[in-house]
């Protein structure tokens, strides 16, 4: 059996503590490999490399920073075919949206290939006679990332290069349901000039991660996954003095008003309902059918629904693979069981799947719930698999009355032919990320990425402008050289502009 060890100090490290997590090929429900579980004392092994490497990498040039993210953004473009498949064999999606997972996280080293300009502070001559001052960003010191299976490359790629990129040194710690892709991207920052114990892997699960939360050396953490670790994470690490941002869990609202394009909107719900089978944060899992359009979108949806094509991921004509686990597979069977006990109406149950050739695949048909009441779990939890459902609202103010009384607050898109109730919309939803007839407004690599509300945790949002801020620390300096004259002890509080 393969074993998935760590990457440390610059090269794989075999696992040391004889504790090992099975990793699944969820298409086949097979185990293909063992991951290895890090101990505390092998986290700390990571920390103290890289507390060591810091130095040397913060006083290296920003462009030379941005040269080794250069050379890593055309290794990614060469190396994006072996990256998907190892994203599809241990994820299960399919292969045409590994590689849209590679290319958004690809993104993230483009804009991080501009980290001299974006680290440019701000200079301001004669803030009082013959004294100048001015502002920089310095970097914190070792921070971590921990990530969620779901995106398994591009969310690593969220935080990395524009940690990398301003100077700090970084330590992953991968789900342990899809391991191996973190270890593909450990030898291609290698191979593109990063020294060694600036990017380390550290594989594991709980104990690894309890170890990065307390451990001194660690200044920063970021994390990305369900709310209630997101939320353990902030209070853990913030407590221990940590900058922290944590990114949780989600739940997806689309309003379609009755003068949309049904057509369009229904497109847009079956591409961010069911794609990666339901497995992504900013997957629409509800439907709010504003007034008149609610009957319509059902007639439309339903044979949609029906005809989905699912199967491995390696299927170029599969437009959905199956969930990650059989645990999982399992939770969101029983939401839709809940589902129809709670009254909702079951119009598509996707249960009973069966794939000839997969039978022990993790796989679950698209399903489809109509009335489904915001009181009733299935509404109010994260489901997170191919389960929509739909809620009818008498107009646009109940939708977002609806929108903004949930819990979390990650994305939300409205569809609409009337510009006035977009902008309103867009303009009173209590949501972070807000999508006008796109589905999945997932910010570009310029912008910034992140939720209100149990969406995310501490004060940054991650990736872009906001990223550059929450991998540094701002410096004010004031500068005066000696011109001769004497000014002699001051005793009142300095008033360098009278
Ligand atoms: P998860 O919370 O189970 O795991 C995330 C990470 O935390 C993994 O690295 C895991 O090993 C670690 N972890 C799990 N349990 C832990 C514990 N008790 N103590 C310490 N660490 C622990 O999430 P997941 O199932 O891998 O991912 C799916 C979730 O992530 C969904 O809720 C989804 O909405 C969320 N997600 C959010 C975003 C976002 O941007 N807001 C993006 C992707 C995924």
């Amino acid at each position: 059996m393969r074993e998935i060890g760590h990457f440390i100090g610059g090269r794989h490290t075999p696992g040391g503590s004889g504790r090992f997590g099975d990793v699944f090929n969820p298409a086949l429900g097979e185990v293909v490999a063992k991951v290895a579980l890090a101990s505390t004392a092998e986290v700390d092994r990571a920390v103290e490399i890289a507390a060591a490497a810091w130095p040397a990498w913060a006083a290296t040039p920003p462009l030379r920073r941005a040269r080794v993210m250069f050379r890593l953004k055309d290794l990614l473009e060469r190396h994006r075919a072996k990256l998907s498949a190892a994203i599809t064999t241990e994820h299960g999606k399919v292969l045409s949206d590994a590689d849209g997972e590679v290319q958004r996280g690809l993104e993230v080293v483009e804009f991080a290939c501009g980290i001299p300009h974006l680290l440019k502070g701000e200079f301001t001559e004669s803030v009082g006679t013959g004294i100048d001052a001015w502002s920089i960003r310095q970097p914190l010191g070792v921070v971590a990332g921990i990530t969620p299976f779901n995106f398994p490359l591009m969310v690593p790629l969220w935080m990395i290069p524009v940690a990398l990129a301003t100077g700090n040194c970084f330590i992953l710690k991968p789900s342990e349901k899809d391991p191996s892709v973190s270890l593909l991207l450990a030898e291609l920052l290698a191979e593109a000039g990063l020294p060694d114990g600036v990017f380390q892997v550290v594989q594991g699960a709980r104990e690894a991660v309890e170890a990065l939360i307390a451990h001194p050396g660690i200044s920063a953490i970021s994390f990305v996954g369900s709310t209630a670790i997101a939320e353990t994470i902030y209070r853990g690490g913030t407590a221990a003095g940590k900058r922290v941002q944590a990114l949780g869990g989600a739940k997806n609202h689309l309003v379609v008003m009755p003068d949309a394009d049904l057509d369009d909107a229904v497109d847009a719900l079956m591409g961010s309902a069911y794609g990666a089978a339901g497995e992504r944060c900013m997957a629409v899992s509800v439907a709010v059918a504003v007034g008149s359009a609610g009957d319509k979108l059902l007639a439309k949806l339903e044979p949609r629904v029906r005809a989905l094509r699912i199967g491995p991921g390696t299927d170029p004509e599969a437009e959905m693979g199956p969930l990650v686990t059989a645990e999982h597979r399992a939770k969101v069977s029983g939401y839709i069981d809940q589902g129809e006990r709670e009254g909702a109406r079951l119009v598509v149950d996707g249960r009973n799947l069966k794939l000839q050739g997969y039978e022990n695949g993790f796989f679950l048909g698209g399903s489809l719930f109509d009335q489904v009441g915001t009181d009733m779990r299935i509404y109010r939890d994260e489901i997170f698999g191919p389960v929509l459902g739909v809620v009818r609202s008498p107009d646009l103010a109940g939708a977002v009355r609806m929108i903004n009384q949930h819990a979390y607050g990650n994305g939300v898109a409205i569809f609409t032919g009337d510009g006035g109730a977009a902008r309103d919309f867009a303009s009173g939803v209590q949501i972070g990320m807000v999508g006008v007839n796109v589905p999945i407004p997932v910010p570009m690599a310029f912008h910034s990425f992140g939720g209100w509300k149990s969406s995310l945790f501490g004060d940054h949002h991650i990736y872009g402008p906001e990223g550059v801020r929450f991998y540094t620390r701002y410096k004010a300096i004031t500068q005066r050289w000696p011109t001769g004259a004497r000014h002699g002890a001051e005793f009142v509080m300095p008033t360098l502009g009278r």
